[in-house]
């Protein structure tokens, strides 16, 4: 038989990643500086305490919202790190990765019509799932100039101010920018003054550098109220298999969530679950320890693309920096030009959507020594065609 696919599957185009990966596939030597997972193993007492679990026989479902031991973990967490105040009963939900979360608040909050609008460049992620969901996606461009952060002048551009929705990421998944609560509030005053629901996927907030404190859109006055926050395990706790990541929202938004959780789902990952309890507990030196060795990678990475030439804005967040490709290419050309003749992969910014162009991103989740051989892979490719 023929299978009449759903409008909305067909709608969406296929990854433009995946022709990349294709390529590399032909080759033994490359280097990948183009995923988006840690090369960490999750920390060992993470990893012991899923394997006790298993050894007692902890392998049933769990409450839809996540073990409640574990909520009230999250619940200290984040307000102890970011000044989150939410009620582990009504207000956190525990999902298969930060993935489900944000699919839950799409298929929650949008209605066919309804207007997403999403900062861009963005996680490829966002803009399938609106469509899925039946909405429609409003592109808020970021530019270099402003360091790749969200302004109301952008938002007023793309016409945000009838939007439904808005979606931000920062720390910045592709670019590595950030937000600070200066930078923040405006965006709030917007979303107040338009009555935005603001989803805000905080899921690199670990992983923010140079003296910066990762500061959530829901701290701010008024915002709290109007905001579903995402977070995980996958990058700062190097879980990403292991499938956990949580939302945080007002109990009505949260209920609403559950509501399409609870019977699509059940629940997230048990296994996973008490992985991420002891995460919690007993991880954080672990947590620095990774994220001392990021800030590291970063500030080579960076310097290396000054001295080879290449403008690279100051990224200051997550695993990315996103510098800009020499005169003369596409974002794709270089990319696939330094995969096919130097064995590197990157990811062209177009795939990220609109301020994208242009630009690379490349991951530094990848040990110094990679790093390293792959940086003058690149730097012998801009001096073969410069
Ligand atoms: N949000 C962003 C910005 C991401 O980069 C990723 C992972 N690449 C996710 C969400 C998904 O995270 P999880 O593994 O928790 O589903």
């Amino acid at each position: 038989m023929t299978f009449e696919l759903s409008e909305r599957v067909q709608t969406v185009p296929p990854s433009g990643i995946r022709r990349f990966f294709e390529i590399a596939e032909e080759r033994d030597d490359v280097i990948s500086l183009g995923v988006g997972e840690p090369d960490f193993s999750t920390p060992w007492a993470a990893r012991d305490a899923a394997i006790t679990s298993l050894e007692q026989g902890k392998t049933s479902y769990t409450a839809n919202r996540g073990m409640r031991e574990l909520r009230e973990s999250i619940a200290d967490y984040v307000a102890d790190r970011f000044e989150l105040g939410y009620d582990p009963d009504e207000e956190i939900i525990v999902t298969a990765g930060a993935s489900e979360a944000v699919d839950l608040a799409f298929r929650a909050f949008v209605d066919p019509g309804d207007t997403v609008a999403i900062a861009q460049p963005a996680y490829i992620s966002y803009e399938p799932g609106v469509i899925f969901a039946g909405g429609e996606v409003l592109s808020v461009p970021t530019t270099e100039e402003d360091d790749f952060r969200l302004t109301v002048e952008g938002l007023e551009q793309a016409g945000a101010d009838e939007a439904d929705m808005l979606v931000l990421c920062y720390p910045n998944n592709p670019t590595g920018a950030i937000m600070t609560e200066a930078d923040l509030e405006p965006i709030a005053e917007f979303a107040r003054e338009h009555d935005l629901l603001v989803l805000s996927d905080e899921i690199y907030a670990e992983l923010t550098y140079d003296g910066n404190e990762h500061v959530s859109i829901a701290t701010l006055e008024g915002m709290r109220e109007r905001t579903i926050v995402f977070n995980g395990f996958s990058k700062a706790h190097a879980m990403t298999g292991l499938r956990l990541g949580y939302a945080l929202g007002p109990a009505e938004a949260i209920n609403a969530m559950n509501k399409i959780h609870q019977y699509t789902m059940l629940s997230a990952p048990t296994t996973a679950q008490h992985a991420a309890l002891e995460a919690l507990d007993s991880c954080e030196n672990d947590v620095e320890a990774m994220v001392n060795e990021y800030d590291r990678r970063r500030q080579f990475v960076l310097s290396r693309f000054r001295e080879i030439g290449m403008d690279v804005f100051e990224a200051k967040g997550a695993f990315y920096c996103f510098p800009e490709v020499p005169e003369g290419f596409t974002a794709e050309e270089f990319a696939e030009g330094i995969l096919r003749e130097q064995g590197v992969a990157v990811v062209p910014g177009d795939v990220f959507g609109e301020g994208g162009s242009g630009h690379l991103r490349v991951s530094y989740a990848t040990g110094l020594d990679d790093l390293r051989e792959a940086l003058a892979r690149i730097e012998a490719f801009v001096e073969d065609h410069t």
